[in-house]
């Protein structure tokens, strides 16, 4: 499930954090991509990087697929790493950090006493190519791991939304896809032009009952089953490959029953959502879940209401995906996560050391800025 660059989950907060035009940030993206690959070459580039941006606590990384071809279900998502860019990945990180638990963090306090240069390791929706491939080599290079999972798809007799609007987007086109919008957007305000919008747009503005709306309409154009198609598909983990996920250290997180945009959410919906998936994967796997990993990774998603409710309901660290540091002192009940794609050591150093320090830093200008425009604005309500 999710959406990258074009269609990614981190991306799509990025964009949303930085609110500047789409050719703007993708230039810029690279300049900076290109000046931190080039740092790697430096030695002490791990001092340098320091010195670029804020105290950098805790890094999280941020997986989902792990195969080597994609299929009609996630072409186009950007959420799909080749086997041999995740073995990469993970040799980087064994070489050059500190791999932890989850237990580790919630152990030590937001990462202050963690050892040096500590990496959690993260995988979001439930692809069953992780417990394929991606465990083993997680045990392979000691790397301890957190799954987070949508119960609704487990045994695969459900299709996530997002993989399903992926398949009819890459089978009968974006036009089919917007007619199944207008199925529910009886107001045509929504034309889609990309499966990014679909993520990053249409999305995030319906209900729960809209969201189910959709799913059925797309259904009906596809002339297949939800069933059949999740079924042939064989995307998502069995309940019984959750449960021997334990044997690869790795811990169950919880990601929402049926991968929702929890900003849609009412208060009522939150039983049926988080509390049930909780209940389910903590029946299945016999083990605590005490994560939550919010759906498409958006600061937005995380309102004050879900953030009580996860807390009430004993999870003990929520995590987002918008790709930038986390500083020190990390705050449990938001902790981000960066999306690695890179292969090189140097594509790598600059996902996971460079790009995500400037985004802290630009998002803590922002702020600034932002917080001294509402002075501003305040004080002239004041003078007027
Ligand atoms: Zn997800």
């Amino acid at each position: 499930m999710q959406p990258d660059n074009q269609v990614d989950v981190a991306f799509v907060g990025e964009e949303q954090t930085l609110g500047l035009p789409v050719t703007t940030r993708s230039g810029s993206r690279t300049a900076l991509d290109l000046a931190g690959r080039a740092l790697w070459r430096i030695p002490g580039c791990f001092d340098i990087a320091r010195l670029i941006g804020p105290g950098f606590s805790l890094r999280c990384v941020i997986f989902h697929d792990i195969s080597d071809a994609e299929s009609s279900l996630t072409k186009g998502m950007g959420v799909t790493v080749t086997r041999a860019n995740f073995e990469s990945a993970l040799r980087f990180l064994a070489e050059h950090y500190t791999p932890v638990s989850l237990h580790e963090v919630l152990e030590q306090s937001g990462g202050r006493r963690l050892p040096p240069r500590p990496v959690l390791v993260t995988f979001d929706d439930a692809y069953a190519s992780v417990v394929e491939f991606a465990a083993p080599l997680c045990r392979k290079f000691g790397v301890p791991a957190v799954f987070f999972v949508n119960a609704a798809f487990l045994d695969n007799q459900r299709l996530a939304l997002d993989n399903l609007v992926c398949h009819v987007a890459n089978s009968f086109g974006l036009d089919a896809v917007n007619a199944a919008i207008r199925a529910v957007d009886d107001k045509e305000r929504i034309q889609v032009q990309s499966l990014t919008e679909v993520f990053s747009l249409f999305l995030p503005s319906i209900s729960l009952p809209a969201r189910r709306g959709f799913c059925d309409a797309l259904v009906q154009l596809a002339r297949t089953s939800e069933q059949g198609l999740a079924r042939e598909a064989g995307l998502y983990v069995t309940s019984r490959q959750l449960r021997e996920l334990s044997s690869f250290n790795f811990e169950i997180g919880n990601h929402t029953y049926t991968h929702v945009n929890c900003r849609s959410l009412s208060e009522s919906d939150f039983d049926e959502e988080v509390a049930r998936n909780k209940a389910v994967l903590e029946d299945i796997s016999g083990r605590l879940v005490r994560s939550f990993s919010v759906p498409y990774g958006s600061t937005a998603d995380l309102t004050p209401a879900l953030s009580a409710h996860l807390r009430s309901t004993g999870h003990e660290a929520i995590f987002l995906a918008e790709s930038v540091a986390n500083p020190t002192g990390v705050d449990l009940f938001e902790m981000n996560r960066v999306s690695v794609k890179g292969r090189s050591d140097a594509e790598l150093f600059s996902e996971i050391e460079i790009l995500p320090r400037l985004r802290m830093l630009r998002n803590r200008l922002s702020g600034i800025a932002n917080s001294g425009l509402t002075r501003k604005v305040s004080h002239l309500e004041r003078v007027n």
